[in-house]
């Protein structure tokens, strides 16, 4: 069977030419490490790789109660918008005393 492990494509920083994910690593739920291989034949480079979630931008439906990332600015303030409007009524009855 041929899994597809992952769709990221990386780019050798040295070189510019793809680099292949080898192993993965979950050393916590929120950070990720990887070993990476250039393909590069004249290149050969290998190293490792950090990945970090950083925040929310759609929260989970199925939120765990471990998990704590916090939620992105332009989403922070998009709701905290949206919580302070009116309602249309609330400010119909204030016009009409
Ligand atoms: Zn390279």
């Amino acid at each position: 069977m041929n899994h597809r492990r992952n769709n990221m494509r990386l780019d050798c920083p040295h070189c510019g030419a793809f680099a292949r994910i080898r192993s993965s690593q979950t050393p916590s739920p929120l950070y990720r490490e990887a070993v990476v291989e250039c393909q590069s034949l004249e290149c050969g480079w290998r190293g490792k790789i950090g990945l970090e979630f950083i925040c929310t931008l759609t929260p989970s439906q199925k939120p765990s109660p471990e998990i704590r990332l916090p939620v992105s600015e332009v989403v922070r303030k998009n709701i905290l918008g949206q919580l302070t409007l009116e309602l249309p009524e609330a400010a119909n009855a204030r016009r009409t005393p």
